[in-house]
């Protein structure tokens, strides 16, 4: 990848900043500069789609680090050391507090659209964010059930006994709780019950693989995963879709919810807001 402006991730380094990654503690140092001074983490919005109209259902809000003007640092170059070294929850309150302002936003201008927002284990376990969750619920005037939280399967079977209650907590407040990067994470069946999921997030393995050599497994694990939630009431939803032949694939085997990038990558808020008021436009003059 390119370092550039438009948005894209950037995994081709500065020198100071290869220095950085490959020291953990002064990529940590940068890190708690970048939260606690700077106004360097940001949140994008990958769309996700209505795969039958085509139209614009909801959202994911994915973090990155503006590390310098042309260095925007994806997740998976410091989420884990943020999860190793405390930071997480920070940075995870943060994205929290940015997505109940932006569906705000979206909500006064008329676009009531649910977004969901990632979490590590360690949020869940963590009273101070819970706090800030039930306060922004009771601020916002927002309707809890635009609110989604995303929790990996691995994760939330990493710490089942905790976590499992925290969810079925939220869930009574009214948000939704996605089970992310489902078929990866050897959930065993008696725990996944208690999980309180109201949406299956089919892991983009399983997506990729559609159209390639293990297709047959792929495709196997596409319809345990959509049979799977018809039987918890969950519903599915497919992300990483590429290609018109994973699109198609998924809609015949009765997802209906998908994103990736066939469809658009991650944008900034103001992109987003552009897309859907465009959409609307479309709409209006059909
Ligand atoms: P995830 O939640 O499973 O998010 C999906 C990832 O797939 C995102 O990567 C997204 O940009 C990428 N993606 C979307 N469409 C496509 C596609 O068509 N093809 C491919 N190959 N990839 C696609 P991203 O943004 O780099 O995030 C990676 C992971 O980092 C996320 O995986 C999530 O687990 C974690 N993460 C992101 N934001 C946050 C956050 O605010 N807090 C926490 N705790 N974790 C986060
Ligand atoms: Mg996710
Ligand atoms: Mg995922
Ligand atoms: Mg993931």
């Amino acid at each position: 990848h390119e370092a550039n402006r438009h948005g894209e991730l950037v995994r081709f380094y500065n020198a100071e900043l290869l220095q950085a990654l490959e020291n953990r503690y002064t990529l940590l140092k940068h890190l708690r500069d970048a939260i606690t001074e700077g106004d360097q983490l940001r949140v994008y919005y990958q769309p996700k789609f209505n795969m039958h109209t085509g139209k614009v259902c909801g959202a994911e809000a994915l973090v990155r680090w503006q590390y310098d003007a042309d260095t925007l640092l994806a997740p998976d170059q410091f989420i884990p050391l943020a999860e190793t070294s405390g930071l997480i929850t920070k940075i995870d309150t943060r994205v929290m507090e940015t997505v109940f302002a932006d569906v705000a936003r979206l909500q006064s201008s008329g676009f009531a659209l649910p977004v969901s927002f990632n979490v590590s284990n360690l949020d869940l376990l963590a009273p101070e964010f819970l706090g800030s969750l039930e306060s922004l619920l009771l601020h916002s005037k927002l309707t809890a059930s635009l609110f989604e939280i995303e929790i990996t399967e691995t994760q939330a079977m990493q710490n089942y006994e905790a976590v499992a209650p925290v969810l079925s907590r939220l869930v009574k407040l009214g948000v939704k709780i996605s089970i992310d990067d489902f078929g990866t994470g050897y959930s065993s069946l008696a725990h996944f019950t208690k999980l309180a999921a109201t949406v299956l997030k089919v892991d983009k393995s399983f997506v990729a693989q559609l159209a390639g050599k293990d297709k047959e497994n792929a495709l196997a694990v596409i319809k345990m995963v959509r049979n799977f939630a018809e039987q918890f009431g969950a519903i599915v939803v497919a992300e990483g879709i590429e290609t018109e032949e994973q699109r198609a694939i998924l809609t015949d085997n009765g997802y209906q919810i998908g994103q990736g990038y066939l469809f658009s990558r991650p944008i900034p808020f103001s992109q987003f807001e552009t897309l859907l008021a465009q959409e609307k436009q479309l709409t209006l003059s059909r």
